[in-house]
Parts: C-alpha cells; sequence; structure tokens
C-alpha cells in the first residue's frame, strides 16, 4: 500500500483509508481482527466519529501500543464549545491516546450549523483551543452539501475535507476537490460505493485510483472484505472500457434522484420508516419485486403514515423531494404486490 502526503498537514497516510462505522456492528474481537488486518496490509489511516457508537473505543483497543503507527481522525457533531471539549474528552479516552491527527466538525450541511460553529462560544473556539493545547494536530470539516462544502474549504480555516465521492456521485471532482488542492488541503472520500448502491467493488476503486490525492474512506467489517480492497492497489489501475460501460449502466439505472441512506432525515415524527422506503427501487432493481417485498414491505406499509409535513427535507443533504419520492415508490410497491392480470378468455 503505497504512503502519501495527506494535503499539506505534514502526515503520512496510506492511499485508502479505513472508515469504522461498520465496526459498530461486530463483536471488540471480531473489530480487532479486522482493524489489525488492515494495518497489517498497510492501511494506516483510521477515520471514525464521537457518533459511531462503540467504534472509537474499538479502535482504542485495536491500536494500543502501536498508537504511533496510525493516523486517527474522529469527528463531532456538537456545534458549541462545550459539547466539542466533552466529545473530544470522550475520544482521547476512548482511542487510548492523548491526541488526534485530525479532528472533524461532522456533517456540515446547513448554514444554521455552521453560524453555531462559528459563534462566541461555538465549535469552532474549542476545537482550536484543542489545537494550541496539543491534542488535536489538525482541523477537518466533513459535509454532504456540495455549495456548503466549497464555501467550507474556501473559509481557509480547515486541513482536510470529506466529502462524498464516487462514480455515481461526482459532483466534488471539479470546483470542490480543485478548491482544496489549491489550498494544499487534504480529500477525503466518504461513501466510495454511494451508500451501498454500488455493488461492484473492482469498478468502484478502479474509478477512484482515477483520481489521486482523493482518499476513499470505505467501510470494513471483515478480513475478507479488508483482503479484497487491498487487493485493487496491489497493481497499476487500468480503468477498462467495460468499467466505463458499467457505470454508465448504473447511473442509467439510478439516475440523480436516489437516496444514500445516510440517514439524516430520521426520525419522521410520523413513524416513516423513510430511509429504507425511499430505497425500495433500488432494493427491486437488484433484488427483484420479491425480496424487495419481504425486505421493505414493513417500510412501505409506513409511507401513509406521511402527512407531508415536510420536517424531513431540510435535513436530507442531497435535497430529495422525500414525501413526494415516498408517494411514488409507494406506487410502485402496490402494483408490485398486485397479482398479475389473467389474460382474457375467448
Ligand atoms: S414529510 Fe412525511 S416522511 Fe417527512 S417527516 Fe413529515 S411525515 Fe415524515
Ligand atoms: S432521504 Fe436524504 S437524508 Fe434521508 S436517507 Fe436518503 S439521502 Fe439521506
Amino acid at each position: 500500500m503505497q504512503q502519501v502526503p495527506l494535503g499539506s498537514t505534514g502526515l503520512t497516510v496510506s492511499e485508502l483509508g479505513f472508515g469504522a462505522i461498520p465496526i459498530i456492528h461486530l463483536t471488540p474481537d471480531a473489530a480487532h481482527r479486522v482493524l489489525r488486518r488492515a494495518h497489517d496490509r498497510g492501511i494506516t489511516l483510521y477515520d471514525t466519529a464521537n457518533a459511531y457508537a462503540d467504534s472509537e473505543e474499538k479502535i482504542g483497543r485495536a491500536f494500543e501500543g502501536i498508537r504511533h503507527e496510525v493516523v486517527l481522525a474522529t469527528k463531532t457533531l456538537r456545534r458549541d464549545a462545550k459539547g466539542v471539549e466533552e466529545h473530544l474528552g470522550r475520544s482521547l479516552r476512548l482511542l487510548r491516546t492523548d491526541h488526534v491527527d485530525l479532528y472533524q466538525l461532522h456533517q456540515v450541511a446547513q448554514e444554521s450549523a455552521w453560524e453555531a460553529i462559528t459563534a462566541p462560544g461555538g465549535a469552532l473556539e474549542a476545537a482550536v483551543r484543542a489545537v494550541e493545547r496539543g491534542q488535536v494536530r489538525h482541523l477537518g470539516v466533513t459535509s454532504h452539501s456540495l455549495p456548503m462544502a466549497v464555501k467550507l474549504v474556501e473559509t481557509d480555516l480547515f486541513a482536510t475535507i470529506q466529502f462524498p465521492f464516487n462514480f455515481i456521485e461526482d459532483g466534488a471532482k471539479d470546483r470542490l476537490h480543485a478548491a482544496a488542492r489549491e489550498r494544499g488541503m487534504g480529500i477525503l472520500a466518504m461513501k466510495p460505493f454511494a451508500g451501498g448502491v454500488i455493488d461492484d467493488a473492482g469498478v468502484a476503486f478502479r474509478f477512484l485510483r482515477q483520481h489521486p490525492g482523493v482518499i476513499p474512506i470505505p467501510g470494513f467489517d471483515t478480513v475478507e472484505r479488508v483482503d479484497q480492497v487491498v487487493s485493487f492497489y496491489d497493481r497499476p489501475n487500468v480503468c477498462t472500457d467495460g468499467d466505463l460501460r458499467r457505470m454508465d449502466d448504473y447511473r442509467a439505472e439510478l439516475g440523480k434522484r436516489f437516496c444514500r441512506r445516510c440517514e439524516y432525515c430520521q426520525p419522521c415524527p410520523n413513524g416513516v420508516m423513510i430511509t429504507m422506503a425511499m430505497g425500495y427501487p433500488v432494493v427491486v432493481a437488484r433484488m427483484g419485486p420479491a425480496v424487495a417485498r419481504t425486505f421493505c414491505g414493513a417500510a412501505m406499509e409506513s409511507v401513509p403514515q406521511c402527512t407531508e409535513c415536510g420536517e424531513c427535507l431540510p435535513r436530507c443533504p442531497y435535497e430529495l423531494p422525500i414525501p413526494e419520492m415516498l408517494r411514488s415508490h409507494r406506487e410502485a410497491y402496490l402494483r408490485d404486490l398486485a397479482p398479475p392480470s389473467m389474460p382474457a378468455e375467448g
């Protein structure tokens, strides 16, 4: 695994990072095995968050004694200084370290969040103090909103930007990546599989490797998956005409209006299982209506509870028209439920 500079931070990291959401679902021992396998295969950048349940604790346990061999990145969703101090203290304790290499303000998508962060007594004050104290080496930021991400980069306050990037959601490659590069910022790519809708890992990574300096941070939950993804980096990257056709097929199938399953729209005050219901067409396309019925049935049955109150709309970083899409997915679901009509006799 090649080691590359993380922008102009002075940190050197593997060209492939480790996203630590999926280890939440593993036992401590299983998480330990996956993390140590990734380390053994040359992955040195580990990205977690205060919000990812016990992920920080599992990372802290896995790398105790070899802390100096890994670069640890974590995040906080708190927008106030006191909250950041609490979160950072917890992260340091769980990660079993006296400093994190990269501390990111997590999911800054709305203007209101940015205003709170930069207000007197806001998150930024505490984050800057943590850098001065040496508890944090560098500050970064993450976002799902492209205009907001560009604005955050242009503040010149951060050493890294983390934003979704894959061959379906490639909007970052022009203005955002260019603005970050101009400033010597590190670029981290979340959602290399577009939130799980790209199921061909080879194509996903052959696309990503065409963008050197953009460091993908896929989630891993098995040693086999670590071995598979690392193997894509063992050889020179060749993106074939077949790969390009496959990417076009995915794009055509998914269109622009698809849900990335980020869950930021939840919870619905009326109990609609938004994320699962929003994913219905993708499940049908991948697994057929019969499996989709079982898999998404409860969610599709919750859709009529939607009163179109609109509460979920500003929470969706992709600005999806959620109630309208839910209605249309429900109609498709009802059509899929209907028994096939018998041919007329005679
Ligand atoms: S618009 Fe519908 S799905 Fe969205 S929060 Fe309101 S009731 Fe729930
Ligand atoms: S509807 Fe929007 S916010 Fe909700 S899960 Fe999908 S992409 Fe995320």
